[in-house]
């Protein structure tokens, strides 16, 4: 049986002090779990390890840890220390620009504490205008570096800066033509970033997209990034498998806890959130609730994507049900594609 992996987001972090172009996270009412809900919390990620669920990757944001208000009631906190101990690895939300060194000098010690024994991964939130900038970048990842020299007992796998595709207007004023695209796809020149990735997100997700401005507008940027997607792998030859259309570490459920609420999604596109109520679990939280949940949105996607005018007859309708694509353009009230995974479809291979 193939494994399904835990993705568990806690946004608990309220307060940033910086304005990164296109940001939509929830700067506040990102509510810290009650003892009781951590209570339940816990049992929930107890039962599903134990049931063949590995609790693979937690994460803490979503804005900027070490200029959110609450950072050290987080960082100092023993009952995330606990809760992060059941993971592999833990994510920590930082923009690395806080002019301070010695704030990640501290940084760097509490997250050794925090997090001592298990793994780091930095997930950066980085503006596209900075995407040819060597200077800029090396400066993130000299504090990056800073922040990692303080925590001897945590081992750090994987840096991303993620780039918020929506807001990402790149103009030549010496060619007089917009080179966005020119430059996203240089994100997939490993030289350029070294040990940094590189990733897209759109930015309008967490908006109400029953909201005709705010669906029009992620249509339009989904399709825009199917295309740039596409395009990047023909120039730079990725081969695409159908385990990386399903993802690459088996199955995973995106689990995130937001405002006393979880919300079940099943990786969505490239790992985006939303937070409608189709992604609520209102069952128990328990295996079997969001096992129910899980079930009863695969019966609902399949129900609308055989009805789907470019759905209908196409070869990826399990995968997009399993990610969760036709939730999503449910929500979007369109029957327009929106998955990345079918401009590069001529380019599959099956080999599950
Ligand atoms: S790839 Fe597009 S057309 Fe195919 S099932 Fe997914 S959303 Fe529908």
């Amino acid at each position: 049986m193939q494994t399904t992996l835990i993705d568990f987001t806690l946004e608990i972090t309220n307060g940033c002090q910086f304005n990164c172009t296109g940001c939509n996270v929830d700067k506040e009412g990102n509510s810290y779990p009650s003892e009781e809900e951590f209570d339940r919390l816990e049992l929930l990620v107890d039962e599903l390890n134990n049931n063949g669920f590995p609790a693979m990757n937690l994460a803490i944001g979503p804005t900027d840890i070490m200029t959110s208000f609450n950072k050290d009631k987080i960082l100092l906190s023993e009952r995330i220390k606990f809760f992060s101990q059941k993971f592999m690895k833990t994510a920590i939300n930082c923009a690395f620009l806080d002019p301070f060194e010695e704030n990640y000098i501290k940084l760097g010690k509490q997250l050794n504490w925090l997090l001592a024994g298990k793994m780091v991964k930095f997930v950066i939130p980085f503006e596209a205008f900075h995407i040819d900038n060597a200077t800029y970048i090396n400066k993130i990842r000299r504090r990056r570096d800073l922040v990692l020299s303080y925590m001897p007992d945590v081992l750090h796998t994987k840096t991303y800066l993620i780039i918020n595709y929506e807001a990402s207007i790149i103009y030549d004023r010496e060619f007089n033509k917009n080179i966005t695209e020119e430059l996203i796809l240089k994100m997939y020149d490993e030289k350029l970033f070294g040990d940094l990735h590189l990733d897209l997100i759109l930015g309008s997700s967490r908006t109400n997209l029953r909201e005709q401005l705010n669906s029009e507008k992620f249509i339009q940027s989904a399709k825009k990034l199917k295309t740039v997607k596409a395009s990047a792998r023909e120039k730079y030859g990725i081969k695409v498998d159908i385990a990386e259309i399903k993802n690459s570490e088996g199955r995973d459920w995106d689990i995130f806890y937001k405002g006393g609420k979880l919300y079940l999604m099943p990786f969505i596109l490239e790992g985006l959130a939303n937070f409608d109520e189709v992604f609520e679990v209102k069952t128990d939280w328990t295996v079997e609730g969001l096992y129910n949940s899980y079930n009863q949105s695969l019966i609902d996607q399949y129900d609308f994507a055989y009805n789907a005018r470019e759905c209908k007859n196409c070869q990826l309708i399990a995968q997009c049900s399993e990610r969760g694509v036709h939730s999503l353009m449910q929500i979007l009230n369109t029957e327009d594609c929106i998955s990345p995974a079918k401009d590069i479809e001529h380019n599959i291979s099956w080999t599950l």
